[in-house]
């Protein structure tokens, strides 16, 4: 694990944290100087939380922690929050929504299967997921600290105040503090990749319009830098946003279309396209968040009136009416929606 910072504003430092063997090649960290001392703002993967601890003492010069703000749930994220909070002595706090995903993980590891079930996880792959959330779920301090949106943490240009942005988690949050238009994003909005928006069992729960609605409240705030948990700053977010609402419009269009007779989310997966390649290719983890993401489009094609859910116990679906232009002017309501 090798870990590089820099300043990138007054007293706001980014660390970026790399791996070889991860998901992904790097994630982004970022340190807040206030009066009160440093607050730091994600942890890591789990095999990068010693040398996070040494850069750590390096740049806060040995001050050591007041606390860690976890954006959302994420191992990449999360990883090294137990192992920061021992040394420094300093509280973790997270959303209650990805609090509660934690308390869910746990069931599932005790036995509790029906989502499995629900979803057609069986065999190899629910073996894989079991132990994937075996791993992360002991990333967490015994104790976890509510965050909620309009709470506030000192750093520089005074307060960053918390916005829950659900979408790519149900309680993942950005940090905005006015006086330097600057958003610290989290995986919500990031420069290169689309986020994953994955459906989760929560009961009213619509993960796809949230995540939407939450980029729609980031637009309007109109941060002047995003500082992002992947790759580098950048500032325009009204063309990002462009550009992800036109992606999930073409994901649900896909999602309809490969509704052809009644089919489950594994079937809605592999009929889908996706970045890293065709499904059966695609690793364990790839594969689990591909048909999380199928799901997120299929209900949504459901509260549109699109779509059907079909079976008891395992989630099938079925088209209702093949009307692509519902789907556009859906998302050009939501985007544009009518002064009221
Ligand atoms: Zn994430
Ligand atoms: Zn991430």
């Amino acid at each position: 694990m090798d870990i590089d910072w820099v300043e990138l504003l007054p007293d706001l430092w980014r660390l970026r944290i790399r791996s070889s063997s991860e998901y992904v090649d790097h994630v982004n960290a970022y340190l807040l100087k206030s009066n009160n001392g440093w607050t730091l703002v994600d942890t890591g993967f789990p095999g990068s939380s010693e040398a996070l601890v040494r850069s750590l003492a390096e740049v806060t010069a040995g001050e050591g922690l007041l606390e860690v703000i976890l954006t959302h749930i994420h191992y990449d994220h999360a990883g090294g929050s137990r192992h920061v909070s021992q040394t420094f002595g300093c509280t973790v706090s997270m959303h209650p929504d990805d609090i509660g995903l934690v308390e869910m993980t746990k069931r599932v590891l005790t036995g509790d299967h029906l989502f499995f079930r629900a979803i057609g996880i069986e065999g190899q792959l629910k073996e894989t997921v079991r132990s994937f959330f075996a791993r992360n779920v002991k990333l967490f301090p015994d104790t976890l600290k509510p965050i909620r949106e309009g709470d506030v943490i000192g750093g520089p240009g005074g307060s960053w105040r918390v916005i829950h942005t659900p979408g790519h988690t149900p309680g993942h949050v950005c940090l905005y503090n006015d006086s330097l238009g600057a958003l610290i994003s989290g995986d919500h909005l990031l420069p290169r990749e689309t986020s994953n928006v994955p459906y989760y069992p929560i009961p009213g729960y619509g993960p796809l319009r949230s995540y939407l609605k939450s980029l729609l409240r980031i637009e309007s705030i109109k941060p002047t830098v995003v500082l992002p948990a992947h790759g580098e700053p950048f500032s325009d977010v009204e063309s990002r946003v462009d550009y992800l609402f036109n992606h999930h419009e073409s994901r649900l269009r896909e999602t309809l279309e490969s509704m052809s007779g009644s089919v489950d989310a594994i079937g809605l997966a592999r009929r889908l396209k996706w970045s890293r390649g065709k499904f059966d290719d695609l690793g364990p983890v790839d594969h689990w968040l591909a048909i999380l993401e199928a799901l997120s489009h299929a209900e949504f094609l459901v509260e549109l009136g699109l779509a059907e859910r079909v079976g008891s116990d395992r989630m099938m679906y079925r088209a209702l009416s093949k009307d692509f232009d519902r789907i556009g002017e859906e998302l050009k309501r939501l985007r544009n929606p009518a002064p009221s």
